[in-house]
């Protein structure tokens, strides 16, 4: 019963491990490991700046990392070659908790929409239950 476990004294060890990761998301770790994303992990991920995201309808700006719900915002943030980028005129801002999206459906309602519930309440919380010993 020798050798089995962790030496806690390797506080260097932990030290690069905690460097590692801080430095390179493990999505991205993934991806240059397998060449595709991991399979847990559903979307696309941006490996500038390791946003993830679902909506097949959002898109994203490999240049300046600004997020849009919907591709006419993103090509209108960007008007052409030899322009910088900037927010798309005449579309909504969202600040939502993984960062600023603009244009496309407002998040909130997103979430609400996500949040309602998939299946009909079930009675059996109301009822008490009679269990005959
Ligand atoms: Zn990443
Ligand atoms: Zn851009
Ligand atoms: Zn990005």
């Amino acid at each position: 019963m020798s050798g089995i476990g962790i030496n806690p004294g390797s506080k260097a060890g932990l030290e690069a491990v905690a460097r590692m990761l801080a430095s390179l998301c493990e999505i991205c770790e993934y991806a240059s490991e397998h060449g595709s994303w991991p399979t847990d992990h559903r979307g696309t991920h941006c490996k500038g700046c390791h946003r993830s995201w679902t909506g097949l309808a959002q898109s994203h700006c490999t240049v300046c990392h600004r997020h849009f719900g919907s591709d006419a915002a993103g090509d209108a943030h960007w008007p052409g070659k030899g322009s910088e980028c900037q927010d798309p005129e005449g579309y909504r801002r969202y600040e939502t908790r993984s960062g600023v999206i603009f244009g496309g459906i407002d998040p909130k309602q997103m979430e609400a929409m996500r949040q309602s519930p998939r299946k009909p309440p079930s009675h059996s919380a109301e009822t008490p239950r009679t269990e005959t010993p």
